[in-house]
């Protein structure tokens, strides 16, 4: 069994226009755009990430915003719900908040005792807002949010799938405990994780149509470890497993590998060094827009290509 998985490290989704999307995480929901730079398979669209003030794994969400992508489909095998972890009483807040901005798709529920807002993204994403307890996390307060109603990291993720058994078993595999069943949802939890912790697993039917990923969609999810060792001793554990794993690629702000899932979830393995501070200072994370060295040389090509950001 795997024993190095500190919870999530980074959700991966994807965008249609960058600006609705750097507006809508870092004036809505009031999250800081922690790393302005552009998708290292593909440098003529941007890979935003936006986070509490230094980008703490466990609370980053990322975006390729691809201009003029399709919607996609919500279906299984994907994450269903990306959840965010917000203080204790301040849902009446975010109620008020979303629908001042106009945010579509509020529906409040309790699950597993709970209270959680559910909102769409401007893609359609969905999210939840989940009140938690005390999380040993400090909300960004540099967008107007406070500290008693700003998103503090993750509460985890809701995946969709027609396998519920085979993803609770890899869970397991990598660490996580079931714990409590509600109607079709199992939910896994991380001891000893950075309180991005919670993984739940809806059970689809299993004609359930398949998720068609586009804009709005999950690309991936990744899950933290503290160092390149204990990555590679996940990476070991998981192809002695049977799963394909990709070799180590350097992200600049950490190390990843890949593998699929067998309900079809793209998973990440990410290390919580070097972070992204790496390159820029804490005061002005976010703001310039950062190249991996071999993109350096095609800066002004790839600048013009980029649709330039308002804030
Ligand atoms: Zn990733």
């Amino acid at each position: 069994m795997i024993r190095d998985i500190k919870g999530l490290h980074h959700v991966t989704s994807m965008a249609a226009d960058a600006n609705k999307n750097n507006r809508f995480f870092t004036d809505t929901l009031g999250l800081r755009r922690v790393k302005k730079t552009v998708n290292f398979d593909a440098p003529e669209v941007y890979h935003l990430y936006y986070g509490d003030e230094i980008g703490t794994p466990g609370s980053v969400m990322t975006y390729f915003p691809f201009g003029n992508m399709p919607r996609g489909r919500r279906g299984a095998g994907e994450v269903g719900i990306t959840e965010f972890a917000v203080p204790k009483g301040s849902l009446k807040f975010w109620t008020d908040h979303l629908v001042s901005k106009g945010v579509p798709g509020l529906e409040a529920e309790t699950t597993f005792g709970e209270s959680r807002l559910h909102f769409a993204g401007p893609d359609g994403d969905s999210f939840a807002l989940v009140e938690s307890e005390a999380r040993n996390r400090e909300a960004w307060t540099g967008a107007g949010m406070t500290q008693d109603v700003g998103i503090l990291g993750f509460n985890g993720a809701r995946f969709r799938v027609r396998d519920a058994a085979a993803t609770g078993e890899l869970l397991t595999f990598m660490g996580y405990q079931k714990a409590e069943t509600q109607g079709d949802i199992s939910r896994y939890l991380i001891e000893g994780g950075n309180a991005a912790d919670t993984i739940d697993v809806e059970q689809l039917a299993s004609a359930a149509p398949v998720a068609d990923q586009g804009a709005g969609s999950v690309h991936h999810i990744a899950f933290a470890v503290d160092d390149r060792a204990a990555q590679l001793r996940v990476r070991e554990a998981l192809m002695d497993t049977g799963y394909q794993v990709t070799p180590v690629i350097d992200r600049d702000y950490f190390w990843a590998i890949y593998f699929r899932t067998p309900g079809g979830i793209l998973f990440e393995i990410a290390t919580n060094e070097p972070g992204f501070d790496r390159d820029e200072d804490t005061a002005h994370l976010g703001e310039a827009l950062k190249l991996p060295s071999r993109y350096e040389a095609h800066r002004a090509q790839i600048e013009q290509l980029l649709p330039p950001l308002t804030t």
